[in-house]
């Protein structure tokens, strides 16, 4: 199995459909020796959400708590068909990671074709943008060859996320596809908890096994081991 050392897709109680403080959350990463975990609770128009002036002030957080190293980030909603989110450019410039997602109340107006292709291809253009957050909706289908090769050309990883296999089964088929055309196009991923508290930091299982079963390259998992990560940081000037 592969052996996961951070985790780069996190909430916290800041928004108010999560349950745990950023403490519990590194307490919890640390004693399951994780090197890395990000904070990236959810951004602006999601109800319950944190203002501004949080994820500017968390910035001020130490880079390592309890030797693990603390990712100060947001997950952006995208809210328009054609892939803006609802975070502003100067903040996104300053986090140190960028999780984009669709979640489908908060977005505005549908696509031509009901085809989200367009809407990723302009995310795998954001200069802003780390991950590509749990892309795998039935609702918002998108050409899965095209998009996914330009997120490898880009640079952008895709997140296998965990939390699907228990909270979004309808994503599941989906998310098989994706990760097999990841494997196709050499397309660097990530495994993430998208935990909303503390016990489901690093919960990952049914995300590895899939993996495992289609055979998927451990040198493209960017989270599974320190090396790997540390490189994306060094091509991305993410301090260490
Ligand atoms: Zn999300
Ligand atoms: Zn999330």
């Amino acid at each position: 199995m592969y052996n996961i050392i951070a985790d780069l897709h996190t909430h916290t109680s800041a928004c108010t459909h999560a349950y745990s403080t950023i403490d519990e959350m590194v307490q919890s990463a640390y004693n399951k020796g994780l090197f890395a975990l990000a904070i990236t609770d959810h951004y602006g128009t999601m109800q319950g959400c944190p203002s501004k002036d949080y994820f500017e002030d968390i910035l001020s957080y130490p880079m390592y708590i309890n030797n693990v190293r603390v990712l100060k980030g947001v997950e952006a909603n995208i809210i328009t068909p054609d892939g803006h989110t609802d975070c502003e450019d100067d903040l996104l410039s300053k986090l140190e990671w960028v999780v984009a997602s669709i979640h489908s109340l908060y977005i505005n107006g549908r696509s031509k074709n009901n085809d989200y292709t367009e809407l990723w291809l302009n995310i795998a253009h954001n200069p802003y943008v780390n991950i590509i957050g749990h892309s795998g909706s039935p609702e918002f289908p998108y050409n899965y060859d095209l998009v996914i090769r330009e997120f490898a050309k880009c640079g952008k990883l895709v997140e296998i996320n965990a939390g699907s296999f228990y909270s979004r089964k309808s994503y599941l088929s989906n998310c098989i596809t994706i990760a097999k055309t990841c494997k196709k196009y050499n397309a660097r991923i990530v495994v993430n908890s998208d935990a909303h508290c503390d016990t489901d930091v690093n919960r990952l299982d049914s995300a590895l096994i899939m993996l495992k079963d289609i055979d998927f390259p451990q040198e493209l998992i960017v989270n599974s081991s320190i090396e790997n990560l540390k490189e994306y940081f060094d091509e991305y000037n993410i301090k260490y």
